[in-house]
Parts: C-alpha cells; sequence; structure tokens
C-alpha cells in the first residue's frame, strides 16, 4: 500500500488541520505553527499539520464543557454503545491504522496492528465497564437510614500523550473516560500528529453516527505554551500525563498548585533477573523482545539484566546469538524485527549514553553502533555495566541493555529496586520460594511484576503504571476507572427522627434535633 492510499483511507492529506472537537467544528488557523509529521526510516517528511492557536484551544474547551453538560446524563451502557461503534471502526481499520503506527513511529507493522489492538481491547473492556461502575452500600448505624457511595463524571479530562504509543494510550484515558460520562481533550505528542488526526477522524465520524458528536477534541501544538495553558487551565479537573519523569514532574506540580488531579505515567528503568533454576530458552525470548522490541522505546523496555553469576556464561552466547538474529530495516517490510528510534535527537541520546557508560567502564558486549543509512537506525546493544553507575540510573530511551551479576535472590531484588524508576520488573525461576520473594511486599518495588515473562507487553485488564518516579498513576483495566470519576458518599433518612452520627446529643434531646455531624 502506497502512503498516497494509506492517506486517502484515514482522511489525511499532506497538509491538514490538527485541532478540532467534531467534523463541525474543525479549526482552521494557520497561524499557530506547522508540525512537520517525519517518517523515522527515512528523515523524510510526511505531512504538514497545522498547530492550534490559543483562541481555538479556547472554543474547544468551551465546546468539550457544553458537550459534557449533556453526555454525563446519557446512561453509562448507552455511552459504552458508543465506544462498541469505535471499537467496530477500529477493527475494520486495524490493518491500515497500524501502517500509519509503523510509518510515523517506525514501530515495526506487528507491533503498531498490536497498538490498534489494544485499542480494541480497551473498547471491549469499556463497553464492560459500562455495565459495572460499581459503588458500595454501607449499613448506616442510624435507624432508617441508608447509606451507599456513587460514581459521577468529572468533567472534561485533559490527556497529553507521548510519541512511543501514539494511539493506544489515548484510548486507555478517552475511552474509559468516555464511559464514565467525561469529554476528553487529547494533545498529542508532536512527534505522532498524524496517528491522532486519524484517530480523530473515525472518532468524529462514529460520534456523529450515534448522535453524539464531540466527545472527543483533538489539540495538535508543538508550542510548550499551549501545553503549559492545558495542564494549568481549571476547566480540565484531570490531567492524565504520559511521558518523561521531567515533564511529569512539572505537570504534576502545576496541576498540584491548582488542586487539581493528574495521574501520572512515566518512565521505567525496567529489570528482569535470571535465576540459576531459570528457563533459558524462555528468558533469551523475554529479554530479546523486552530490550530490542520497538527499538527499546517503550516504558516498559527491558533496560537492565540481572544475571545470577552461575549462569552468565550460559545465557550470554544464547542472547548473543539472538541478537545476531534480529533484522533492522524498515518496519513495514514483514521480516524486520527493529526499526529506527524517532529522530536524531534519540539518535544523538543513544550515542552519548554509550559514551558515558564506556567511560564509567562499561564494556559494549554486543552492537554499539549507529548505522549510515538514511533514517534514525541504530544497533540493538548490550553493555556489561554496574547498577549504581549514574547513566545506568537512566532511563535512555533506546535499545541498550545493561549486564550486571549477582549472588543471592536479595542482592539481585534490592539492584532491582536500586533505582529511582518503579514501573516494571521481572523474575525467570523456576523455584517457587523465590518466585514468592520476589512477589512478597519485600519483594520487587514496581507497579509491575512478572514470573517468567517478560517487563514489557502488558494485558490491558490489569492496572496499569508504576511507583516512585513513574508518577504512581494507574490506567487500563482493573478499578483504573475511579481516577476519572468523582465518589460522592450519600446518607438518606427514610424515618421519621433526626438521629445524629456517634449518637451525638444536640440541643437537649437525645438524638432529635437538626444538627450535623461531620
Ligand atoms: P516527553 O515527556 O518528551 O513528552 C510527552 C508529552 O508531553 C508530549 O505530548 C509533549 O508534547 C508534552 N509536553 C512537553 N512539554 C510539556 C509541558 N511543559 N507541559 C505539558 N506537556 C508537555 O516524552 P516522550 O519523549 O514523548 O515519550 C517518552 C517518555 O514517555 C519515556 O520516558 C517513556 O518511559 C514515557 N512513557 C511512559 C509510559 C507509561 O505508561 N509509564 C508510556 C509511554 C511512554
Amino acid at each position: 500500500m502506497t502512503t498516497e492510499e494509506l492517506f486517502t483511507r484515514l482522511g489525511l492529506a499532506d497538509e491538514q488541520f490538527g485541532s478540532r472537537c467534531s467534523s463541525a467544528t474543525w479549526e482552521r488557523t494557520t497561524q499557530a505553527g506547522v508540525i512537520e509529521s517525519q517518517n523515522p526510516s527515512t528523515g523524510l517528511a510526511l505531512a504538514r499539520v497545522h498547530g492550534c492557536s490559543d483562541k481555538d484551544y479556547d472554543v474547544l474547551v468551551t465546546d468539550l464543557q457544553r458537550t459534557q453538560r449533556s453526555w454525563r446524563t446519557v446512561p453509562a451502557p448507552k455511552r459504552g454503545e458508543v465506544i462498541r461503534r469505535i471499537g467496530q471502526a477500529l477493527r475494520e481499520q486495524k490493518e491500515v491504522l497500524g501502517r500509519l503506527v509503523a510509518l510515523e513511529v517506525g514501530k515495526i507493522h506487528a507491533e503498531g496492528a498490536g497498538e490498534v489492538q489494544e485499542m480494541i481491547d480497551m473498547a471491549d473492556f469499556a463497553v464492560g465497564l459500562s455495565r459495572m461502575l460499581y459503588g458500595k452500600t454501607m449499613h448506616s448505624e442510624r435507624v432508617q437510614h441508608r447509606m451507599y457511595e456513587q460514581w459521577h463524571p468529572l468533567g472534561v479530562v485533559g490527556v497529553i500523550t507521548a510519541f512511543n504509543f501514539p494511539v493506544a494510550v489515548w484510548a486507555w484515558n478517552a475511552f474509559i473516560a468516555a464511559v464514565t460520562g467525561n469529554t476528553v481533550l487529547w494533545k498529542p505528542s508532536p512527534k505522532a500528529p498524524l496517528c491522532a488526526v486519524a484517530i480523530q477522524h473515525l472518532c468524529n465520524r462514529v460520534l456523529e453516527e450515534a448522535g453524539y458528536p464531540g466527545v472527543f477534541g483533538l489539540v495538535t501544538t508543538d508550542r510548550v505554551e499551549l501545553a503549559e495553558r492545558m495542564v494549568a487551565d481549571q476547566r480540565l479537573p484531570l490531567i492524565s500525563f504520559t511521558g518523561s519523569v521531567a515533564v511529569g514532574r512539572h505537570v504534576g506540580e502545576v496541576v498540584g498548585r491548582r488542586l487539581g488531579r493528574s495521574l501520572l505515567e512515566l518512565s521505567g528503568n525496567n529489570a528482569i533477573i535470571v535465576d540459576e533454576t531459570a528457563d533459558l530458552e524462555l528468558a533469551t525470548s523475554a529479554i530479546v523482545f523486552g530490550a530490542v522490541g520497538t527499538a527499546g522505546q517503550r516504558c516498559t523496555s527491558t533496560r537492565r539484566l540481572i544475571v545470577q553469576e552461575a549462569q552468565f556464561d550460559k545465557l550470554m552466547p544464547r542472547l548473543l546469538a539472538a541478537y545476531a538474529q534480529v533484522t533492522i530495516g524498515d518496519p513495514l517490510e514483514p521480516h524486520v524485527l527493529m526499526g529506527p528510534l524517532i529522530d536524531a535527537a534519540a539518535v544523538a541520546q543513544y550515542r552519548s549514553a554509550l559514551d558515558t557508560v564506556t567511560r564509567a567502564g562499561g564494556e559494549v558486549l554486543y552492537g554499539g553502533r549507529v548505522l549510515s543509512r538514511p533514517g534514525f537506525f541504530v544497533e540493538p546493544t548490550i553493555v556489561r555495566a554496574q547498577n549504581h553507575w549514574e547513566i545506568v540510573q537512566q532511563e535512555t530511551f533506546a535499545p541498550i541493555l545493561y549486564v550486571m551479576t549477582y549472588r543471592t535472590l536479595d542482592e539481585a531484588i534490592e539492584m532491582q529496586n536500586a533505582v529511582p524508576q518503579g514501573l516494571s520488573s521481572a523474575l525467570f525461576t523456576t523455584h517457587l520460594r523465590r518466585s514468592e520473594a520476589f512477589l512478597s511486599a519485600a519483594g520487587s518495588d514496581c507497579g509491575i511484576a512478572n514470573i517468567n515473562i517478560g517487563t514489557s507487553g502488558a494485558e490491558i485488564g490489569g492496572a496499569f503504571g508504576g511507583e516512585k518516579n513513574t508518577g504512581g498513576g494507574r490506567e487500563a483495566g482493573s478499578d483504573a476507572w475511579k481516577a476519572y470519576m468523582r465518589r460522592q458518599t450519600t446518607t438518606i433518612n427514610w424515618g421519621t427522627e433526626l438521629p445524629l452520627a456517634q449518637g451525638i446529643t444536640f440541643g437537649g434531646a437525645e438524638g432529635g434535633h437538626h444538627g450535623a455531624s461531620c
């Protein structure tokens, strides 16, 4: 399929507008900057997207507020039906959308399609959830009183996403936010504007056909001032932010100052521990997928490998042989396993991390070179390193795997936890006690802890997110929906007396008079 055919299928053009609520309110400003979408496999431009002006931003938020006032009164299962229809449209477009993800951010096509599948899974989950927004009932301590809690929508939810999951992360947030009665304002990464425009087109069509236009809004911009404005905007009660620790920390501070809610999904520095009883075939496949998949540009990518010292000489030849099989190239070619990094800055960071680690005494065991061809290709790289080195403590968003050894599991868990981030972790073992120790309160300190599964590739059914500098947010499955709603505790007195809580008497008569206890 040519790029022209792909664009036609997805309603894209060489030049387009990047901000809208529904197709009826496309913003048409050409004065707020142009974002060039770039193909990282060639370094060449794919298309131009006009950014959003401050004025258009205000119109969008006002539209979303107005739409939310009626959307919140639509019964949740009916809201779920709208998301079901979006899920159906995504199924129909899975192949082409997967290709667009591959084209714009350089994921191999299988991973691009997998990302769209994740959106479909999220839509299915949200449909079910729309009938399961349960509140608890409590037994009141007062006669003829009933207590329960109910959940209401927040309003307009702001969603800011990173480049590396240009469509799925939006779906994690948007589908749950929508079935819980919110409208959504999405600010995608300026490194992946076409993916966002294509998704907005698809949603506009379905929402209009379903009779609910304008539930999802898009603001495309590369102006930090406008992103800052969105974060500080009192009209957005929740900002869900996915990205780096540096930006996320700032977002958390700004939203905290206005006492809004933030949901932070930030960087990881994920480790796989391989013990002396591990199935090395399983471990090798998981390490390669975790460290090389998406060219190391997943928040859950495997960045550290902590190997029991007796296993080192058995595991490394397997791993090096597996790395030698990795084909690098155009992510749309079927045999290719690793595409490019996102841009020249990412290549510079890869280079700089390798310079730093080798200066610190690191030994490159595999790879280490930038490929001399158009686009932003590097070799998947393995470096023997020490956990405490500053560069190892950081997340470098590239396919660099730091390898280190340990003697006892306690030591391995301590190393695994001794980084500022706390997203994903894994232990390969066939030893029951070690597995349980790793999963216990004294084990991994991460939001995700796996046994005999690598660090990357989470299912949507669980709540996704991490601790420490990863930000503490949870998205997608389980009860993550609660972050998109406000809890209301309700007590109903169906009797003829007014007893006070805690048995308080007020004004002389026991439990008899008007009053409140709080
Ligand atoms: P980034 O922090 O550079 O950008 C993320 C988003 O923030 C982009 O949309 C960007 O335009 C926006 N932004 C930039 N400055 C801003 C500001 N001052 N105010 C508000 N928004 C601003 O991250 P990136 O390079 O796009 O993505 C890679 C990072 O994202 C990695 O650290 C990765 O680990 C992390 N990530 C985390 C998760 C997770 O779920 N934990 C998932 C994907 C990516």
